[in-house]
């Protein structure tokens, strides 16, 4: 982890712009996939904390995939040119450069990646090789390790 990208980072939507963090928390519209249950889901904004927060009507299982919707505008948040099972959102550092941030819609399968471009400048969790291959073909993999 580089640890270049620090807890005061901003989130938005791609579509609307709209921020999407709350104090700790990143709030998502969700719908699950397999019988199209929706509620609220809050991300935790630190980048490899996996911590979700949601209301216990709306419980998630591990291996559910769960669609991710932008809590303002409700625009789908797949990221079409990766891969249908992956969340695209916008992150901004404390100097306000742009990030494209990229995670996993199946539950439990911990896995983040930053990209700037077309390069992948960081990734967290424990499935980034299951991951990769859908980044390969469309970025490239710059991380200092
Ligand atoms: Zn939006």
């Amino acid at each position: 982890m580089t640890g270049s990208i620090r807890l005061k980072k901003n989130f938005q939507c791609p579509f609307c712009r709209s921020y999407l963090r709350i104090w700790n928390n990143i709030i998502f519209s969700a719908k699950k996939r397999k019988n199209g249950e929706q509620g609220l889901i809050l991300l935790h904004p630190e980048l490899g904390n996996y911590s979700c927060i949601n209301h216990p009507s709306f419980n998630i299982e591990e291996g559910e995939i769960v669609d991710f919707f932008c809590s303002v505008c409700h625009e789908d948040l797949t990221a079409d040119k990766v891969h249908d099972h992956i969340v695209k959102i916008i992150m901004l550092d404390d100097e306000h450069r742009e990030f494209d941030l990229y995670f996993t819609k199946i539950a439990g399968d911990y896995t983040t990646f930053v990209t700037k471009e077309d390069i992948i400048i960081d990734e967290y969790g424990e499935k980034i090789s299951d991951y990769l291959k859908y980044f390969s073909n469309k970025f490239k993999r710059n991380i200092n390790r």
